[in-house]
């Protein structure tokens, strides 16, 4: 199974990958969840991603073609994989393309998840992740149970700097203007399934499973 998601920011590409991964063994491989690590450690590309990462812009295409090509060839992508916030650009989908052909591999789908720039504002602006285990709230839809802090292991929850309601709208003009021309892209090919990531979560990760690529694992 290799797969895309495509979809703005907050349409639940994340969460669905992490219900994927439980039923099908394949590697996970979030962009955004590479570059935030790489800030956390401190690394040149952490430092060189996070201020475009702050300002709710796009990492330049030839940073990320770099880290995915050395994602890629790792022994873990070798049964399939979810490619989750990327490709984001054209350019990025054109180097995937090249990518893919050298190493002899082929996208099964792209998943594009879409939803209203008015749902994925109230979604994101509301969630709140632990400093400790990691694990998502939401203010309204999934409150920890201990206010501020982490029902799980008591640790403090904090917004992420690109979740503040300014960035994401920013983020969402970066979505329609370089990453929607990929829906045509991947449509011409013959490879684009919608769903209404509206929906329940468990609804959409049914449209994926029954899909032909789901139920051959
Ligand atoms: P995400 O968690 O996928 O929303 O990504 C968070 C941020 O990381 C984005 O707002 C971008 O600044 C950056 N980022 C993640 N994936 C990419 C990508 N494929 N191309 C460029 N920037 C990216």
């Amino acid at each position: 199974m290799r797969l895309i998601f495509l979809g703005p920011p907050g349409s639940g590409k994340g969460t669905q990958a992490a219900k994927l991964i439980e039923k099908v063994q394949v590697a996970h491989i979030s962009t955004g969840d590479i570059l935030r690590e790489n800030v956390k450690m401190g690394t040149a590309l952490g430092v060189k991603a996070k201020e475009f990462m702050d300002a709710g812009k796009l990492v330049p295409d030839d940073v990320i073609i770099e880290m995915m090509r050395q994602r890629l060839q790792k022994d873990d992508c070798s049964r399939g994989f979810i490619l989750d916030g990327f490709p984001r650009t054209v350019a990025q989908a054109e180097a995937l393309e090249k990518m893919l052909n050298e190493l002899d591999m082929k996208l099964d789908a792209v998943i594009l998840f879409k939803v209203s720039d008015e749902v994925v504002v109230e979604r994101l602006s509301g969630r709140r992740g632990c400093r400790q285990c990691g694990a998502i709230y939401h203010i309204r839809f999934n409150p920890s149970l201990r206010g501020d802090s982490c029902q799980i292991c008591g640790g403090e929850l904090y917004q992420r700097d690109d979740d503040r309601e300014e960035v994401i709208r920013k983020r969402l003009d970066v979505y329609h203007s370089q990453t929607a021309p990929l829906v045509g892209y991947y449509g011409e090919r013959g490879l684009l399934l919608e769903v209404d990531a509206g929906r329940s979560s468990d609804e959409v990760l049914k449209t994926i499973l029954d899909a032909p690529w789901g139920r051959s694992e």
